[in-house]
């Protein structure tokens, strides 16, 4: 079974443009400030969810595993 993901982002520089909810769709959000934040990271691969991170510009992105709280990105 997939481990648990957990995402956040750092709404001090995330820029809004989407990039990561294009490529992780379920995962990720925008708010009502135009701000990505978490909606289901269980809907999307953990695959997805790194490859979502590693493409946020300004690396505003955090990944962890829920249950053992290792960081997986950065
Ligand atoms: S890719 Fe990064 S800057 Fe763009 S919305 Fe997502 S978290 Fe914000």
């Amino acid at each position: 079974m997939a481990r648990k993901i957990s995402v956040s982002v750092d709404h001090d520089i995330c820029v809004g443009n989407a990039m990561c909810i294009t490529i992780a769709t379920k995962a990720f959000e925008l708010n009502e400030e135009r701000q990505a934040v978490s909606a289901n990271p269980d809907g999307d691969t953990e695959e997805l969810i790194l490859e979502a991170a590693e493409n946020c510009p300004v690396a505003a992105i955090t990944v962890t595993d829920a249950d053992s709280g290792e960081q997986l990105f950065p």
